[in-house]
């Protein structure tokens, strides 16, 4: 079988013919394979999905009981049958419950890493390599110029510019699933033991990610009044980068916009969202380690979606490794 004939893109997204699934559709389809729960990669409006727990749980928290009809939860490992086609779940390292998906028939493996980092994360399973065929691979950070340091140097940034500007309440942007409850853990586990306040758009999200022993310390909803004029002097609220636009953010004191991202390390970008402290922390892979990862896995052909494909595409073929972009669209990498 060739591997198009197993797993090949569509305008709704990556579609096999042979199991009649997609996998993370953009559209609403009858049945759904999801890597993990982005709003990117995981919509409401399916009529079947197939996930892991968490990731049912976490589109769950976001959509609504009526997210689809019926679903099923994959554990890491378990062999299931999907129309004749064999689906395992691994875990991606990207946020809770983010996994790859292997697909094989016929002795054939394609892989959807879905997104995916190499780096330490203690809020989710860390990233597995699984020998396959085919590895499909994002490519948010696919150039180059993309190393990301260490995350608790770019935290101990900002406990840094807490000391220096103690009048000043430090608001720092993350996105609200994944990036935000990695960003307070890293926080605890750098020493800052006092509360963390957060914006509402993260209560769930937070509430769910210590349901699943994800602690996060002591967190205080960040309602701002009259009264409490001084109660954010020095203090970290966390809250979706989008909340730090509006009047809400303005009512704190002398607020310094802090934004954790991998696109902090585009001087540029951070300029022009008005960021004063960005922190590089991405939840998905620089670089070297795609290369890393692709080396490591060693498949016969890589195919690149989302992201700057073509460097990469090209890094594959001076490996000797057939690869090709699929120029999925839709995946505009909620969580970088
Ligand atoms: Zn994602």
């Amino acid at each position: 079988m060739k591997p198009e004939a197993l797993l090949h893109p569509t305008p709704a997204g990556l579609f096999c013919p042979v199991g009649e699934f997609y996998i993370d559709p953009v559209r609403p389809v009858g049945r759904a394979l999801i890597t993990h729960g982005h709003s990117d990669h995981a919509r409401a409006g399916h009529r079947h999905v197939l996930a892991t727990r968490q990731t049912l749980d976490i589109m769950r928290i976001r959509y609504g009981e009526d997210f689809c009809e019926s679903e099923q939860a994959a554990e890491f490992g378990e062999v299931l049958d999907v129309g004749g086609v064999t689906i395992t779940f691994h875990p991606a390292g990207h946020v809770l419950g983010s996994a790859q998906i292997a697909v094989e028939k016929d002795g054939l493996r394609i892989v959807a890493s879905g997104d995916y980092k190499r780096g330490t994360d203690p809020t989710c399973a860390s990233f597995q390599p699984v020998a396959c065929d085919v590895f499909i691979t994002e490519a948010t950070f696919g150039l180059p110029v993309f190393h990301h340091p260490e995350p608790r140097r770019e935290i101990g940034k900002l406990l840094t510019s807490i000391e220096q500007f103690p009048e000043r309440t430090h608001l720092v942007g993350a996105y609200s699933l994944g990036k935000a409850q990695r960003v307070i853990r890293l926080i605890r586990d750098c020493g800052w033991d006092k509360p963390i306040y957060i914006h509402g758009a993260l209560a769930k999200l937070c509430d769910y990610y210590e349901r699943q022993g994800i602690a996060l310390g002591d967190l205080r909803p960040a309602t701002i009044d009259k009264s409490t004029p001084d109660l954010f002097k020095g203090a970290i609220v966390v809250g979706p980068p989008s909340a730090f636009q509006d009047r809400w953010a303005r009512r704190f004191n002398e607020p310094l916009i802090a934004f954790a991202s991998g696109w902090m390390m585009v001087r540029q970008r951070a300029k022009q969202g008005g960021v004063e402290l960005p922190l590089v922390i991405s939840d998905h892979c620089d670089w070297p380690e795609l290369l890393e990862t692709i080396k490591e896995i060693a498949p016969s052909e890589v195919w690149v979606t989302h992201g700057r494909e073509e460097a990469l595409v090209r890094w594959c073929e001076l490996q000797g490794i057939a690869a090709k972009p699929l120029h999925l669209v839709g995946y505009e990498d909620e969580g970088d």
